[in-house]
């Protein structure tokens, strides 16, 4: 069976320092700790397994050819225990409409015809299963506007720390 990464997974994997290897070993030895039978268009699954002692999940899809990684992540992580104000702002993920959105930071890039703009530490809800992220209103604005004055003065490619304006 063929293994199929989503790159968000990929991109995970590579924040965590989680080989392919792993991944694998971990959808054939791990324990399925939740089956979404109904999922379209094919069943997934979430898994447990260890890395260096430590707990990663792995949300995978299966067809008759092919297994599909779509995300991977540390569950009820300590990354995001900071305090930032989406504390009280839960809500249910409607891209894989199982997870729930835990409070969190995330890498964003914008592009505009050849420029790039990528922002760090961008605060954002986080989605606990499948690792889709929300911004609010106030960060989106903030991102737009700084992302456009980026491109606006001509610079092709930009890396920055984002700061939540005051
Ligand atoms: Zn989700």
């Amino acid at each position: 069976m063929e293994i199929i990464y989503r790159i968000h997974a990929i991109q995970r994997m590579f924040e965590r320092d989680i080989s392919e290897e792993t991944i694998e070993n971990i959808i054939r030895n791990g324990n399925i700790i939740e089956e979404y039978n109904n999922d379209k268009p094919y069943p997934s699954y979430l898994i447990l397994g260890f890395v260096k002692e430590k707990p990663i999940h792995i949300v995978y899809a299966e067809n008759a050819d092919q297994i599909i990684i779509i995300t991977t992540y540390i569950p009820e992580s300590t990354k995001w225990e900071n305090n930032y104000q989406y504390e009280d702002k839960k809500m249910k993920c409607m891209i894989c409409k199982h997870g729930e959105t835990v409070s969190g930071t995330t890498t964003i890039t914008l592009e505009r015809a050849s420029s790039t703009v990528v922002f760090k530490d961008v605060p954002a809800l986080v989605c606990n299963n499948c690792g889709e992220k929300y911004v609010d209103q106030k960060t989106t604005k903030s991102l737009l506007k700084k992302a456009s004055e980026i491109v606006e003065n001509g610079v092709e490619v930009d890396i920055r720390k984002f700061k939540v304006a005051a």
